[in-house]
């Protein structure tokens, strides 16, 4: 028996290739690549996925999660930096900001939108590691068309799609974009979740980092529950200033369960269950996961231990809820072991739902 759930799926990832990341001045090779998707694909139709093309969705889905502002920026930005020369003269192929108008600057009062491409880039990203290139923005806007392609399948069939997304988008808030994430697909499965059941969404994200960009978007919607559990940002872990217990959202609709680096699959599934418990509790009647498999050990972008076994345990918690289901993925970079890992945690989820 093979693979039950329909995996949503758009080639146009591949028009992403970051060149790498700016990381403290340095340029990095990076590792979030179009090999990776390719991976998780080759494995699932090892595995007898079937496979549905990614539906192209209207603005309203952008924005039901994203500022225009932010919209229209990533979509002209790699044009904007190239009209302005930027490739030959200092010789710059991928946008990358050059200064942050940090809030301190303003006395209050709103910025001016920067002339210069590199200056209005610190206006929209947050760090120096999410670079822009020529297809950055195709594939992006692919991304999210994925998710809430998905997200309409599992609410329309009441059970379980994945979408394999990528770049990522948990780190994206609604009008910033950082780590790696240009758009939040996992916020717009769950507002399309949301939308399509009319009732309470919890978004559980399992990526070893924390989610803050949908914490974020979701932080004054208490009908929009955000869990992460993530290695303790306290710790030295991105995003570094955001993922502690402390934060609490609106009516307390969000949870963040920190742990110590090297935490493995015992303590790890136990955080996973409480969030479980938790969206159980308050009734959801649609699940968002966010799944990163770079909580593995031996992934290059993270300190946790979680074994395969562990993502199959956590999924087949996660389908027991019994809800209808969006799995998106995020993080996950060691490429010998992203497919089976990704594949484990849907066979438990096809588990937990008693499929
Ligand atoms: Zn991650």
């Amino acid at each position: 028996m093979g693979l039950a759930l329909p995996v949503v799926w758009s080639d146009h990832h591949r028009l992403h290739e970051p060149g790498g990341e700016i990381w403290v001045g340095v340029h990095t090779a990076g590792t979030e690549l179009p090999a990776r998707a390719d991976a998780i694909r080759a494995e699932l139709a090892a595995a007898g996925a079937h496979f549905v093309d990614t539906e192209p969705q209207t603005d309203d889905a952008l924005h039901a999660v994203h500022d225009p502002e932010l919209t229209g920026y990533l979509a002209r930005a790699y044009e904007d930096w190239e009209a302005a020369g930027l490739p030959n003269d200092p010789g710059q192929d991928r946008v990358v900001p050059y200064l942050f108008p940090d809030p301190s600057l303003f006395s209050g009062f709103p910025p001016t939108t920067a002339t210069s491409p590199s200056a209005r880039a610190g206006q929209f990203a947050y760090d120096t590691m999410t670079l822009i290139g020529p297809g950055t923005w195709e594939a992006a806007r692919a991304a999210i068309d994925t998710a809430v392609t998905a997200a309409a399948l599992a609410s329309r069939d009441g059970g379980l799609a994945y979408a394999l997304t990528r770049p990522p988008g948990h780190h994206a808030t609604r009008s910033a974009f950082g780590g790696s994430c240009y758009l939040n697909n996992s916020a717009a499965a769950a507002a399309r979740l949301r939308r399509d059941t009319g009732g309470r969404v919890a978004v559980i994200d399992i990526d070893a980092h924390h989610g803050n960009g949908t914490q974020a978007i979701f932080w004054e919607d208490p009908e929009v529950l955000t869990g992460s559990v993530h290695v303790d940002p306290g710790a030295g872990w991105f995003p570094h200033f955001l993922g502690f217990a402390s934060e609490t959202g609106r009516e307390g609709s969000n949870r963040n369960l920190p742990l110590a680096p090297g935490t493995g699959d015992e303590a790890w599934l136990a955080a996973v269950t409480e969030l479980v418990a938790w969206a159980r509790d308050q009734r959801t009647g649609g699940l968002v996961v966010a799944l990163g498999v770079d909580a593995a050990a031996g992934d290059p972008e993270s300190p946790l231990q979680v074994s395969a076994n562990g993502y199959r345990a956590a999924g087949r918690a996660l389908g027991e809820l019994g809800l209808p289901t969006v799995v998106v993925q995020e993080g996950g970079y060691d490429l010998a072991t992203i497919g089976s890992l990704v594949r484990e945690t849907l066979e438990g989820l096809e588990e937990g739902m008693g499929a």
